[in-house]
């Protein structure tokens, strides 16, 4: 059965694996008192990217990460621009915010924590 992971390829998983680490951090600091549980992974592909990941999220993380997966996965532009800069705004109104959030605020905590090396591929 084609899903829209179909086109996953080395790049995009790169990038959903950095949107999975940046709202894991989120969830894990922001979001220490409500329950959460493992990520759901219903695609094998997508499970071969994000299995060393180990994502533990909280609901609203989880939707979260899901909707930024699947906008990531249909985005028409290639190569895909950095979200921040791109004209297309394909995010959800809520949504866009919400990650910009999660961006800003992983962003600044590796920083502070010396994990350059992750912000690399920062392109959200
Ligand atoms: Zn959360």
């Amino acid at each position: 059965m084609p899903t829209i992971f179909e086109k996953l390829d080395d790049k995009k998983a790169k990038d959903i694996k950095v949107l999975g680490g940046f709202v894991s951090i989120y969830c894990r600091e922001n979001h220490r008192t409500v329950e959460k549980s493992t990520f759901p992974i219903k695609d094998e592909r997508l499970r071969q990217v994000l299995e060393k990941e180990k994502l533990v999220l909280c609901p609203e993380c989880s939707k979260l990460l899901n909707h930024g997966i699947a906008k990531l996965m249909l985005c028409p532009l290639d190569p895909k621009p950095m979200c921040k800069k791109c004209q297309t705004h394909c995010y959800a109104p809520g949504y866009r915010q919400k990650v910009r959030e999660v961006m800003r605020f992983s962003g600044s905590y590796l920083i502070k924590h010396g994990r350059l090396d992750l912000l690399i591929h920062y392109k959200f």
